[in-house]
């Protein structure tokens, strides 16, 4: 179940991960995009920080709902409305749930509404649709997410700035999912699944 308290530790480890491989996530982003997914992504976690130190929060609703907000305005680019859109519906959701499984589909959704995208189209989705298959199991590691992150470099973009290069896309890991897939790996070592 997701709580405040390890959700807050959630977003704390995440936004650090962030920061932590904001080079890598830009050169990620180099060879099949504008080379900015990690300079994009660290100042949407420099926010989250920014939010986590100076604000306490009343429910899990209002926890997302803020954290999306800044998110949404600190980070510019197409990966900011996609994050911004997942923790809103989160924020929506978890009016009516804790549970981690329900909580991620509903931000799924929404990030499949907002991109027009689905599936294999070599997006942060690619990461997020097995990792909640995992997740509704109870099996979700750290292995089964750094082998989907690796399993879109064999797809051809067909979404986002990585569709102009078409079959050019191919051998490259998609950088939102490698950004999704720390948003995983952080959520299971809050321990909260
Ligand atoms: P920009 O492409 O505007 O520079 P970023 O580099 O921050 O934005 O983010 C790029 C990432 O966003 C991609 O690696 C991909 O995972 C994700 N993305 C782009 N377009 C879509 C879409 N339509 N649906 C889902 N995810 C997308
Ligand atoms: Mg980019
Ligand atoms: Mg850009």
């Amino acid at each position: 179940m997701l709580t405040i308290e390890n959700t807050t530790k959630w977003f704390q480890l995440f936004s650090d991960e962030i920061i932590a491989n904001k080079d890598y996530l830009s050169e990620l982003d180099t060879p099949i995009g504008d080379g900015d997914h990690g300079n994009n992504m660290a100042r949407g976690a420099e926010a989250i920080q920014e939010l986590l130190k100076n604000q306490q929060f009343d429910t899990l609703s209002d926890l997302f709902k803020n954290v999306a907000m800044a998110f949404i305005k600190s980070v510019g680019g197409a990966s900011g409305p996609l994050y911004g859109t997942a923790f809103i519906e989160m924020a929506k959701a978890s009016k009516e749930t804790s549970n981690p499984a329900e909580l991620i589909a509903t931000g799924l959704d929404g990030i499949k509404r907002r991109g027009a995208s689905d599936v294999g189209a070599k997006t942060m989705i690619d990461v997020w649709t097995p990792a909640l298959e995992v997740i509704k199991l109870n099996q979700l590691t750290v292995e089964k997410i750094n082998a989907d992150v690796e399993a879109t470099k064999a797809l051809v973009a067909t979404k986002g700035r990585a569709s102009y290069l078409g079959e050019r896309s191919i051998g490259h890991i998609d950088p939102g999912s490698m950004s999704s897939g720390y948003l995983f790996e952080t959520l299971l070592e809050t321990g909260a699944l």
